[in-house]
């Protein structure tokens, strides 16, 4: 069975001529699928039944099925979502001051290996399909439409788990589905992808330009990147810096740096000293993260004065750094950290 929310609109355009019925048709559908959230083909009531049947011979609507929700004191929600075959990755939901983000996954788990993060903790297991990424922004924006939230879901970020330049295929195919006039019409300007520095597809991301890219780095030295990063410090930090240097940016767009601040290891002053010698040959912004400690791993949290002793830093030197603060820290809202929890506990280790 084909799940059509795994069909770009060209690919469900040639099943639906495939069936024998005539290429606009495909644009019905796809409203059904994507503005109205349609889970049952049964119900696309303008469509004819002729078509309902032909089409639910050979194809379902299948959306992630949520296994937990958690709801965080500061309104960020938690989803772990499980997949056809039995994987679950994880989806949040940011509330911010007048709109909601959505954060996405790309990968179940992630071959990067980064030392501070859940999901590199779990290794690879394998990519998503457009539909599963796809899938996610479906469901939280039917949450928020459940629970009657005034805000809307705004903003997407693709900085759940896994790289999603590993898995560029389906990202492509992804940012085109959500771009689409017919259907969720995000703009590029709503839509990062972060990705921890890898040589393929970077530049061919940023000549699409379906996107904003922000660029995990967390380290400014090479050597301190190979001992946090291994995977992504394979492409050596002078290289990673020569290609963003070459990346498209449209006028007054920046990239985006995030720093992953872990106590002792990479936030003293002398690293934020170097941070801002890196990045003085590139159009740059920073985003400090508060590292969310993570049973487990020997990273901790530094506290509120070196964080803002180090931001300092960065703005005394005209570099535009905000801290993203840390939400949801009560419900293992960062990265990987629900589906690592509930797999503890489906071990009874918990
Ligand atoms: N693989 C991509 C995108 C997903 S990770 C990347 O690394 O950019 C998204 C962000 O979450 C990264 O910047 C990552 O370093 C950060 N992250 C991972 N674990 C975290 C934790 N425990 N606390 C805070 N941020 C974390
Ligand atoms: Fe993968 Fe990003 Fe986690 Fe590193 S931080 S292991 S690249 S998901």
């Amino acid at each position: 069975m084909t799940n059509l929310i795994d069909l770009t609109f060209h690919e469900l355009e040639a099943l639906i001529v495939s069936l024998g019925e005539p290429p606009y048709r495909a644009r019905q559908v796809w409203q059904w699928l994507w503005q109205k959230g349609c889970r049952d083909i049964g119900q696309m009531t303008d469509v004819s039944k002729a078509l309902r049947a032909r089409l639910a011979e050979v194809a379902e609507i299948g959306w992630p099925d949520v296994l937990r929700v958690r709801e965080s004191a500061d309104g960020t929600v938690k989803f772990l979502l499980g997949l056809s075959d039995g994987e679950a990755v994880e989806c949040v939901l940011i509330p911010e001051k007048d709109h909601f983000t959505a954060c996405l996954s790309t990968q179940v788990g992630c071959a990067m290996g980064c030392g501070f993060c859940a999901t590199g903790m779990l290794g690879f297991r394998r990519n998503m399909t457009p539909g599963e990424m796809l899938g996610q922004v479906l469901v939280a924006r039917q949450y928020l439409l459940d629970a009657g939230e005034p805000l809307a879901l705004r903003n997407l970020v693709f900085m759940g788990m896994g790289e999603p330049l590993l898995n560029y295929d389906n990202l492509v195919k992804t940012l085109e589905a959500l771009h689409h006039p017919q259907g969720l019409d995000f703009s590029g300007r709503r839509i990062t992808v972060s990705t921890a520095g890898v040589r393929r597809n970077l530049l061919e991301l940023g000549r699409m330009g379906l996107c904003s890219l922000a660029v995990s780095l967390h380290a400014p030295t090479q050597e301190m990147r190979a001992r946090i990063m291994p995977g992504a410090a394979k492409l050596p930090l002078p290289e990673l810096m020569g290609l963003l240097r070459e990346y498209p940016l449209k006028p007054r767009e920046r990239l985006t740096f995030e720093y992953l601040l872990l106590d002792g290891v990479n936030d003293s002053d002398a690293d934020a000293r170097d941070l801002v010698r890196l990045l003085s040959t590139v159009k740059a912004k920073v985003n400090l993260i508060v590292y969310n400690a993570t049973p487990g791993l020997p990273f901790r949290q530094p506290d509120a004065g070196r964080v803002a002793a180090f931001q300092e830093i960065l703005k005394a030197k005209g570099l535009t750094a905000t801290i993203r603060k840390s939400k949801g820290a009560d419900i293992a809202a960062a990265c990987g950290q629900l589906r690592a929890e509930a797999e503890c506990a489906g071990r009874g280790d918990a």
